[in-house]
């Protein structure tokens, strides 16, 4: 339920030279209005993001390891390189590490250990593989997936499992069953019937049947078995909501009773799935996709044991691989990074392991990362611009004209209920129990991926903890969490050039503002809107209040849908008007906010620019970025974000503000004949 901010869901970061990159020691300097980025031979009037992005796009090729580059992707890198520098100081076996810092240097040297892993090839994965040969029926499925699915992230193995908050009751951690079971990036891979579609099956076919050869099998029986698991992933992707579905959390919420449940996959035994889990008292779950649960049935019935291993096997490599020796990395990398996404080069091993540190003991090192990065005075700046912007936001909701008076309360209610948390976690999660041995990275990576999963299930049927977040302070990104009706900015996203210190307020409020912004909307967008002040799925529109702002969030869905993402693909905009709203909607609430902040003071010129047009650069070079056509035609289906292009000038061709900045005349490009307004 998480709206991830910015496009970065899949892990960015480097750098043209990557293979010169060294660990850095303090994070280098970028303003966050920069000249140079810009292409001033553009008219701003007719593609904005073209004059404020040109010289960035131009100067910024797409690093060989990367499936795109941006703003956000270089700041990553620079934070990845920084956390580099932290871990091989703790990866030193010197005295006087703390326990934390031995423990995330220890993992961090577990990962670098190429040598080690090489040597043992497949072996860290043979205990799992005995486990799936030992199955005698299909009835030991349920405690098996039990047991992986504590050892894996994900959804992977057959369907997801974990706590979740419960819809109706926000205060309270449920369990809950969603859809899963799949290894392409969306079902949609499974089910079009369009050529590139096609060719990207065949192409995953010969990639899991490449698999299924590393682990021993023939050739013969490596296509046949890639042939099962490909026809099981089909039918429980036909099962599947797609992703717009999903975005109506109405579609996602039925608690049911464990009888209830049982009832609806009888051939599933649950109560050994359960018991397995650690889980004795389950009174309800929250089974998010019963049609998904029905085909599954289905399946389980259908399908004899000799596939369902296959599957399992083919779950169980394409899981551990990237804990293997490199012939397993690198036909991973070769279907997932280079078809998928067309990145050409593996990113180097330093950035693999610190990306493995930061996903499974990502506290412990963003605790070093914060005390050396993030300064008291960031943070209370940021939380002065948060009161800010959530003022103007207030003062939107008062004055505005299609909103009852009724309705406007509840409004105002939530939005003083969101809860704002800036940097870090108050209290630090507690690693104490994590085994890392130095010499043993697969076992380091499964035993902190069963550590986190377990503390997930030792939620469900308690209250809810408050204070947690959802991403590691490195993060470069940033979230609205609808259920805990909270608004989250990590420590790695609060850092030049989104946050400048040495700048005026112009550029740091049209960037960083407006993604403060961007993030409080989403509890008013479409999906955010169906969720009150105590982060309860529950109606407080009146209906004609929802009805105009349907209307509203349809102006924005019928601008966005002629915009091209790649090739003939258009941006499937039920998918992005979240975000599309939230892009909007946050821009003028930040840009009411920095007017108001700056209302005593006498605004100069600068650089050529006046502090409106400031604001609005500020804004647009946020977004500067490349990206690979093949991860665009990924993000088309499976991105709720626009591209960076229409981020800016989807949002500014709505704003008269922009436009009187830039002094746009109204047949301009960058001014929309139908103003899209909706907060
Ligand atoms: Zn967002």
């Amino acid at each position: 339920m998480k709206h991830l901010c910015v496009a970065l869901l899949l892990l960015v970061s480097s750098f043209a030279l990557f293979g010169q990159e060294q660990p850095l020691t303090a994070l280098p300097y970028t303003p966050s209005l920069d000249v140079p980025s810009m292409d001033k031979s553009v008219d701003p009037c007719t593609d904005f993001y073209q004059y404020s992005c040109g010289g960035w796009i131009a100067h910024n090729p797409i690093p060989a390891d990367q499936a795109g580059w941006s703003v956000y992707g270089k700041l990553t890198n620079e934070n990845n390189r920084f956390l580099w520098g932290i871990l091989a100081d703790a990866a030193k076996p010197a005295t006087n590490r703390t326990a934390l810092q031995q423990k995330i240097g220890d993992y961090f040297a577990s990962c670098m250990d190429e040598a080690a892993i090489e040597k043992l090839g497949a072996k860290p994965l043979q205990p799992l593989l005995k486990q799936i040969d030992a199955l005698k029926s299909k009835s030991g499925l349920a405690g098996f997936l039990a047991a992986e699915h504590q050892r894996s992230y994900g959804g992977g193995w057959v369907f997801g499992f974990g706590a979740n908050q419960d819809f109706g009751d926000a205060t309270q951690q449920i369990a809950y069953t969603g859809a899963g079971g799949l290894s392409l990036p969306d079902r949609d891979y499974y089910l079009k019937d369009d050529q590139r579609s096609k060719d990207i099956r065949d192409k995953y076919i010969a990639h899991v049947t490449r698999m299924f050869e590393l682990i021993g099998e023939s050739k013969e029986k490596a296509a046949a078995d890639a042939k099962t698991v490909m026809k099981i992933e089909t039918d429980l992707a036909k099962s599947s909501l797609t992703r717009v579905e999903r975005r109506d959390p109405y579609n996602l919420y039925h608690k049911m009773s464990p009888a209830q449940l049982a009832a609806l996959t009888p051939s599933f035994d649950w109560k050994q799935y359960f018991t397995a889990s650690g889980l004795t008292n389950i009174k309800t779950i929250n089974v998010a996709e019963p049609k998904f649960l029905a085909g599954l049935e289905t399946e389980i019935k259908s399908v004899p044991l000799a596939d369902w291993k296959t599957y399992l096997r083919w779950h169980a490599v394409h899981a551990r691989a990237s804990y293997l020796s490199s012939d397993f990395v690198t036909e991973d990398f070769n279907f997932y990074r280079k078809t998928l996404r067309g990145v050409t080069a593996m990113p180097p091993r330093w950035k693999q392991c610190v990306r493995y540190v930061d996903r499974d003991l990502g506290e412990a090192l963003g605790h070093e990362f914060v005390n050396r990065t993030f300064t008291a005075d960031t943070k209370a700046k940021t939380v002065d611009m948060t009161n800010r912007i959530e003022k103007a936001m207030e003062n939107e909701i008062k004055t505005l004209d299609w909103m009852t008076d009724a309705t406007k309360v509840r409004a105002l209610e939530k939005l003083h209920s969101i809860a704002n948390k800036v940097g870090y976690p108050e209290r630090w999660r507690d690693y104490s129990s994590v085994v890392v041995k130095r010499d043993d990275f697969a076992g380091n990576a499964v035993r902190a991926t069963a550590f986190e999963t377990k503390r997930d299930l030792a939620k469900i049927g308690k209250p809810l903890d408050r204070g947690e977040w959802g991403m590691t302070p490195p993060t470069v990104n940033a979230y609205y969490n609808p259920q805990m009706n909270d608004i989250n900015f990590p420590a790695g996203v609060l850092q030049p050039p989104l946050v400048d210190p040495k700048i005026d307020d112009a550029p740091n409020y049209g960037n960083t503002g407006s993604t403060i912004g961007h993030e409080l909307t989403h509890g008013f967008d479409d999906e955010g809107r169906k969720f009150d002040a105590n982060g309860n799925l529950k109606d407080w529109w009146t209906e004609a209040d929802a009805k105009e702002f349907e209307e509203r969030v349809n102006c924005v869905r019928d601008q966005y849908a002629q915009y091209t993402i790649v090739d003939d693909i258009k941006i499937n905009s039920k998918l992005t008007s979240g975000e599309d709203v939230a892009d909007i909607g946050g821009t003028l609430i930040a840009y009411i906010a920095w007017k108001d902040a700056t209302a005593n003071l006498k605004l100069e010129d600068a650089e050529g620019f006046s502090p409106d047009q400031r604001f609005f650069i500020g804004l647009a070079q946020w977004a500067c970025e490349n990206q690979r056509p093949e991860n665009l035609r990924v993000n088309a289906v499976t991105n709720p974000h626009s591209p960076g292009r229409y981020r800016i000038n989807g949002v500014v061709s709505n704003l008269p503000e922009f436009q009187k900045a830039f002094k746009c005349g109204d047949t301009a490009p960058m001014v929309n004949k139908k103003m899209c307004k909706i907060w």
